[in-house]
């Protein structure tokens, strides 16, 4: 569902995404762990095509999303064709980035009248049913400020899902929350998982949850993947002693 052929991206002299090689099949839940630094973000931001990158080509289910075909060749997509491919990512941020002046209805219809041409009614079914999944459907018509920081993380969700996304990526999206509210965001993620055929991918430094959770995770490491593999093997037996010094550091 997901390719990453090849992938650098730098900032100057500094070289975030190092040749970065990764396949996520369809369906298959991977979490990313790693130090502050090591990059795990940009993975995602690439994703979301909120970026160019230097080199390689990024693929979502068999397309690909950085280029576009131009007389047999690959050339680097333009904004009209990243408009188009964009849609079928939808992203969770640390910070829920909901429209304050729109209840958490309108929220999740925004995008879909506006780029996927829904009409009124049918965006509200989606809506309602969204926030119905994700445990607010008494909470429709309120609006951001009325609502704690983990019922927003569930709106945000909630929004990203009526794209209708074929990947969800989640970037840290406990990390601004108060502990307990921790739990009802994870759960969310967890019935997505379970219920939904979605492909996801998430930046965690929740170890636990990725332990329990994902496929397969990835421990990056200045910009690569330094070692991935199956939870267990990777917080049971690491390989690596980067891997060994992060882990025993954060758990
Ligand atoms: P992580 O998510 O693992 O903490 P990031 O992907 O956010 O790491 O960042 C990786 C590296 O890229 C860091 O050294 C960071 O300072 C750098 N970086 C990220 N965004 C930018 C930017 N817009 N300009 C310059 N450097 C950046």
């Amino acid at each position: 569902m997901v390719k990453f052929d090849n992938v650098t991206k730098s900032y100057g002299t500094l070289t975030v995404l190092d040749s970065l090689n990764l396949e996520i099949a369809p369906n298959e839940k991977v979490a990313i762990i790693g130090p502050s630094g090591s990059g795990k973000t940009t993975v995602l931001r690439m994703l979301m095509t909120l970026e160019r990158i230097n080199d390689g080509v990024i693929y979502v289910d068999g397309d690909p999303l950085t280029h576009m075909q131009k007389n047999g060749k690959l050339v680097p997509a333009d904004e009209r064709y990243l408009r188009k491919v964009r849609g079928n990512i939808g992203m969770v941020f640390q910070h829920f980035n909901l429209f304050p002046h729109m209840s958490a209805m309108k929220n999740c219809m925004e995008a879909p009248i506006h780029v996927l041409g829904l009409s009124k009614k049918e965006a509200a079914e989606r809506a309602a049913e969204l926030l119905d999944m994700v445990g607010l459907g008494d909470k429709k018509d309120q609006y951001p400020s009325q609502l704690s920081g983990g019922q927003q993380q569930r709106v945000a969700i909630a929004r990203a899902l009526a794209m209708r996304p074929k990947v969800m990526l989640f970037d840290e999206v406990t990390s601004a929350l108060d502990p307990e509210l921790v739990g009802e965001v994870l759960n969310v993620i967890r019935k997505l998982g379970t219920e939904h055929n979605l492909t996801m991918l998430m930046v965690t430094h929740q170890m636990g949850f990725a332990r329990e959770f994902a496929d397969r995770v990835c421990f990056f490491y200045g910009g690569k993947i330094a070692e991935a593999g199956k939870p267990d093997e990777i917080f049971n037996e690491p390989k690596e002693e980067r891997t060994r010094q992060f882990l025993s550091a954060v758990l």
